[in-house]
């Protein structure tokens, strides 16, 4: 715990060169940007005649995001779902059918807004919520920041496409966050659209629909003649009755932001997803490192609401900066106290970027992390160059697996590394390795930032090694 002179100082209002000097005076040279420890600063703040409060992390977090509610007051809420699939296979199109779908729609001039999801409502009052940004980016970066909104995925396959490789990545990603799967088989109204080969293709994945003795719903649609919709929502509501999705509706609203941005004319802009309470208009909350009272609320019909409820998306106004996907918000009591987590969370952030801490996520760290841990687990993210040397990596290091501790391969894909293998593999805390393939410059530069480690190989014992040694290193010692 440390904070710089010039941090201290604008915490009790002087100027930074005023308590340089005082320090001196004291005996102690110091710069402005010289880091003291928490005990040094408590000192000199108390000699200048202010009284001390320390905040740590832990009670932010617990004083902000309240205990589990209490079975008796969770409602049934409806289900988030986020659209997946590989480019051109429908999702865009999927999603704006869904749109029109719902029925207060109809009335009201319907769903007009992108504020990065939307809700519907179908006959007889029943709600879904969608996510907007489709794709696996947008899912797992969420995921990386602690955001775990996504309930259900419609995994989008072209029936006359059948599995390609960014269907395979979304079927990792959606596995590593654990959340179920509904395959929406599109584009059924092609001539040369062969839905069963899709049914077929996914068993080498692991998915088993229904009609192949499994428990993964498929269900046929067409996005561009809007065929079966109405089958795909029966879905959607099945599992979700399947997963009892509940909250307490009634209490101080917790969520996460999907998306936001800052207005030339209304300021910052972010659109909240509720996930247990209600937040009201004049709501004051913390959302990262930002904060804000609620100016406005206003929903993807653009119309003004006085309070969002559970699984509903919302444009707020009236935060102080823009805060990033992700993040996630809760009211607090005064406008002071918001401002103080703020605050103190701005500093650990500089503190975090000036630090420049090595990755999470190296063969080492996470080697250190999962000493302690239950269940002895390794996750990996592995690209290679050709199919076969992916396979004869995967049945080699399956091999490795015993009792005590075990490879856990969050997806594998032939080519080079992507953003999204890095992201993904960030989510998780897991390394990736590349197998004669390098890394292409995005995802170079956000393992940089992110501090998720690439390591290259090209002979196979090699890589094996590698991860045997790491493997053995998460071992308890025999004592
Ligand atoms: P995305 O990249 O997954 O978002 O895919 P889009 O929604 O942009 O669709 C890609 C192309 O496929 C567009 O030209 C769509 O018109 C077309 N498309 C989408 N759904 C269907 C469908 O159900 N049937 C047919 N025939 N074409 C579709």
């Amino acid at each position: 715990e440390t904070i710089t002179v010039q941090e201290l100082a604008q915490r009790m209002a002087m100027r930074a060169v005023d308590l340089v000097k005082e320090l001196m005076k004291q005996g102690q040279m110091v710069t402005a940007n010289a880091t003291l420890d928490a005990d040094t600063a408590e000192l000199i703040a108390v000699e200048l005649g202010h009284s001390v409060k320390r905040v740590a992390e832990a009670d932010i977090e617990e004083g902000l995001f309240g205990p589990p509610d209490d079975p008796a007051d969770m409602k049934p809420r409806p289900p988030v779902v986020t659209v997946m699939g590989h480019v051109d296979h429908g999702k865009t199109s999927l999603l704006d059918a869904l749109r029109q779908t719902d029925v207060v729609a109809r009335e009201a001039g319907g769903i007009t807004q992108h504020i990065g999801a939307y809700q519907v409502e179908l006959e007889g009052g029943r709600k879904i919520t969608f996510l907007d940004t489709p794709g696996h980016a947008a899912f797992t970066q969420m995921r990386a920041r602690g955001a775990q909104v996504t309930d259900i995925v419609v995994l989008v396959v072209a029936a006359d496409d059948s599995i390609m490789p960014q269907t395979v990545e979304a079927i990792s990603h959606a596995r590593a966050a654990g959340v179920p799967i509904i395959v929406a088989i599109n584009k059924i109204d092609r001539p040369d659209a062969d839905p069963q080969r899709v049914r077929t293709d996914l068993l080498q994945h692991e998915i088993q629909v229904e009609s192949l003795g499994g428990d993964v719903q498929d269900v046929e649609v067409s996005a561009l003649k809007k065929q079966n919709l109405d089958g795909l929502l029966e879905a959607i509501l099945l599992q979700a009755e399947l997963l009892e999705l509940k909250a307490n509706p009634d209490r101080a609203a917790e969520g996460s932001v999907v998306e936001a941005r800052l207005d030339k004319g209304r300021g910052p802009v972010a659109t909240f997803l509720i996930q247990r309470g209600a937040l009201k208009r004049g709501d004051v909350v913390v959302v990262g490192s930002e904060w804000g009272k609620i100016r406005a609320l206003i929903d993807e019909r653009g119309q003004q609401l006085s309070q969002a409820l559970p699984a509903q998306p919302v444009e707020v106004l009236g935060l102080d900066g823009v805060p990033e996907p992700g993040d996630r918000f809760a009211v607090v009591e005064s406008e002071a106290r918001a401002r103080e987590i703020a605050e103190y969370r701005q500093r650990k952030k500089r503190e975090k970027a000036s630090a420049k801490t090595a990755g999470a996520a190296s063969l080492e760290q996470m080697m250190a992390q999962l000493r302690d841990a239950e269940i002895k687990e390794l996750p990996l993210v592995i690209k290679g160059d050709v199919q076969g040397s992916v396979e004869a990596i995967v049945g080699s290091l399956d091999k490795l697996s015993t009792d005590e501790v075990r490879v856990r391969i969050l997806h594998t894909g032939v080519g080079g590394v992507s953003e999204s293998d890095v992201i993904l593999a960030g989510a998780s805390g897991a390394p990736v390795i590349g197998f004669n393939v390098r890394a292409n410059k995005d995802a170079r530069e956000r393992a940089q930032r992110e501090g998720v480690e690439i390591r290259y190989y090209s002979i196979i014992y090699e890589l094996i090694d590698d991860i045997k040694g790491a493997l053995t290193g998460m071992l308890e010692p025999e004592l």
